[in-house]
């Protein structure tokens, strides 16, 4: 393969594209063909691979996603650092529409979904104590603050099942433990990109209050998806600005998450 990347960017909700004049390339991996055609591209000196995660045409709901695919075919590119951006919503009352969090932490809620390339041939455990990269979190962070984002550092993301959204008490119960958003698609996504070998961040963008933190009915998907749009002309900004920012060299923890362990495959 001749194109590569060295930044992988997966887009969420209302995010279908991020370069312009950029190559699209048709993937097939072990896991079967990505959300969507795959641009490769340029943002300063580094090049960069986007895949929206819903498909441009958002035909894939939450819990469809093939996001072992999205990762691999990443990595085949060459990828080694993926930003996340996502839509979420939010359990405190102090992160109000528009906020930016850069969690730390994360909870699985999801049920029925393929959270490992290692189903064959074997055991292989990995290390998801925690969960997201540091040096791309605190790049996220910095790169937000000086844009002028109200910029939470740090949090525990609540990935539910869906495609439903939590139920007032669920939501409540979230906000009881401490957590901080509730989201979709974080999960298994975080963990197949730790089983990769990649550093994985997620720029999460408050869109809504959860049922338990609103008094009204709850959120809508129409609502999600209108403050999203308001929102991608900027978020585009700052994730462009995010990957121009990233270390060229990875010293964080993240490359050696596989040290030591045999794998029953080569990696791409
Ligand atoms: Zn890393």
């Amino acid at each position: 393969m001749v194109t590569r990347a060295d930044i992988g960017v997966i887009g969420g909700s209302g995010f279908y594209s991020l370069l312009d004049d950029a190559e699209e390339i048709q993937l097939a991996t072990p896991y079967g063909p990505p959300s969507d055609v795959v641009t490769v591209g340029r943002i300063g000196s580094r090049s960069v691979a986007f895949i929206p995660r819903h498909g441009r045409d958002h035909r894939f709901p939450p819990h469809r996603i093939p996001y072992r695919a999205n990762l691999w075919a990443l990595r085949m590119l060459g990828v080694r650092q993926v930003l996340a951006p996502s839509a979420v919503g939010s359990l405190r009352a102090e992160y109000g529409p528009g906020a930016l969090v850069i969690p730390d932490q994360l909870v699985d809620r999801t049920s029925g979904r393929v959270q490992t390339y290692y189903d064959i041939d074997g055991a292989v455990h990995v290390s998801f104590a925690d969960p997201y990269c540091p040096s791309g979190r605190s790049t996220a962070v910095r790169t937000a603050r000086s844009g002028g984002w109200e910029t939470v550092d740090g949090g525990t993301l609540v990935v539910i099942e869906g495609p439903r959204f939590s139920t007032r008490a669920e939501s409540q119960w979230y906000a009881g433990n401490g957590w901080s958003i509730v989201g979709m698609t974080g999960f298994p996504e975080a963990i197949l990109a730790r089983e990769l070998a990649l550093c994985y961040t997620s720029i999460s963008l408050v869109t809504d209050h959860d049922a338990g933190v609103e008094a009204g009915q709850g959120v809508t998907h129409d609502e999600v998806l209108e403050f999203f749009a308001q929102n991608v002309a900027r978020m585009r900004t700052l994730v462009s600005e995010t990957v121009q920012s990233l270390p060229e060299e990875r010293t964080c923890p993240c490359g050696s998450a596989l040290d030591g362990i045999k794998l029953p495959f080569e990696l791409p």
